[in-house]
């Protein structure tokens, strides 16, 4: 490989978490330089909030912001302070010395003396077409219950979770604060959720259970209007009229391209082996979002979590005697993180 200087700080993704990393980065002159990635059928540069319309729950947008909006304004704030982008995904890392090294799908290899990995998560869905075509236009399919459900054009329609997990448990009984009544579709006779959880959906008046159904697809034009529903016993085909459908089928981290590198938890998350921190397991690597949390899953919480590793990468630059890490411009930000030993 070339002779290269190491960048600062190498930030890995583009949802609210790469941006807020970067926007901390950049103020506090440490140059950051995003892969934001590629599109792809799976992923987009922005991140999840890309597929979705509105969002209702962002704080500072009264009136609500459109995901491709608010994260082309988080992106453009970042990039007002210096952030440099690249489109491009990191495909391979090699975390085993210092500097990181890191591997863009069509550059050379790049050195970095911190990273932030912020590469997000993928919601699972069925896979039917149709379901595909209203998540995406806001036609009453989405993956995310507190996200989404209060939306006006939920209120006291018939709404279907698919799922049989913890998830699928809670967003059923969120969705009856809103829902006349909630169908859970389950393609086992029996609930894989745990049994606190179970019981208290089942215990739902305004919850009730398809078993042993399959959705084969989602029906309406502009905005879903039922499901067509496929006994798994006797292989018999139905339409089920819905205002709404919540899929509750789990989450993919994208940490395919850090395998073997890094400490994940046993569902693939990075693993974050100290409370309240964003260190990982590998000396001057940090991670925040959605590859980290499969609890919150919000974009708030991304954001927050993107501020909290670029203040301890700062910080573990700093400490390491890295020059261009001054004092970040936003003192009060940095001083309300506390004041413990730099971390890795
Ligand atoms: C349909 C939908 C609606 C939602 N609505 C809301 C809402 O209303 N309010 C709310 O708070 N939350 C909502 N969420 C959840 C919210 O989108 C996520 O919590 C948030 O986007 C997580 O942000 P993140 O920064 O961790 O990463 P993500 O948004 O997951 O973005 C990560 C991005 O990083 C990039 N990337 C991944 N791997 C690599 C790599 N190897 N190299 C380079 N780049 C890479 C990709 O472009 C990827 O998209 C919604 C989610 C979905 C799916």
């Amino acid at each position: 490989m070339a002779e290269q200087t190491p960048e600062n700080l190498v930030i890995i993704g583009s949802g609210p978490a790469a941006w807020t990393a970067a926007l901390y980065a950049a103020r506090a002159n440490l140059d950051p330089l995003v892969y934001e990635g590629e599109p792809s059928r799976q992923m987009i540069p922005g991140g999840q909030l890309m597929w979705t319309t509105d969002i209702e729950n962002y704080p500072g947008f009264p009136e609500g912001i459109g995901g491709q909006e608010l994260m082309d304004r988080m992106k453009r704030q970042a990039v007002q302070f210096g952030t440099r982008v690249e489109m491009e995904n990191i495909t391979e890392v090699d975390f085993s010395g210092h500097p990181l090294r890191l591997k863009p799908s069509f550059s050379d290899w790049v050195e970095a003396r911190a990273v932030v990995i912020a590469s997000g998560a993928r919601a699972n869905w069925i896979g039917l077409p149709n379901e595909e075509r209203l998540a995406r236009t806001g036609g009453g399919v989405s993956a995310c219950a507190v996200c989404d459900g209060a939306m006006p054009f939920y209120r006291d329609r018939v709404l279907a979770v698919v799922g049989g997990g913890d998830s699928a448990m809670e967003e059923a009984t969120y969705l009856t604060k809103f829902a006349s009544e909630v169908v859970i579709i389950h393609r086992r006779d029996s609930f894989r959720a745990s049994k606190v959880m179970a019981d208290r959906a089942l215990a739902d008046p305004k919850i009730r259970v398809e078993w042993n159904t399959s959705v084969v697809d989602v029906v309406g034009d502009d905005f879903i209007t039922g499901l067509r529903l496929r006994d798994r016993i006797t292989g018999a085909e139905r339409e089920m009229e819905v205002g709404g459908l919540f899929v509750a089928i789990g989450h993919t981290p994208n940490t395919d391209f850090l395998k073997g590198q890094v400490e994940l938890t046993p569902n693939g998350y990075v693993k974050t082996p100290y409370a309240w921190r964003t260190a990982t397991s590998v000396p001057a690597l940090f991670v925040c979002g959605d590859v980290m949390d499969d609890y919150y899953r919000q974009a708030v919480t991304a954001a927050g979590t993107g501020c909290m590793a670029a203040l301890e990468a700062e910080r573990w630059l700093a400490h390491h005697g890295v020059e261009q890490a001054k004092p970040p411009v936003l003192e009060t930000a940095q001083s309300s993180v506390g004041q413990g030993e730099p971390i890795g």
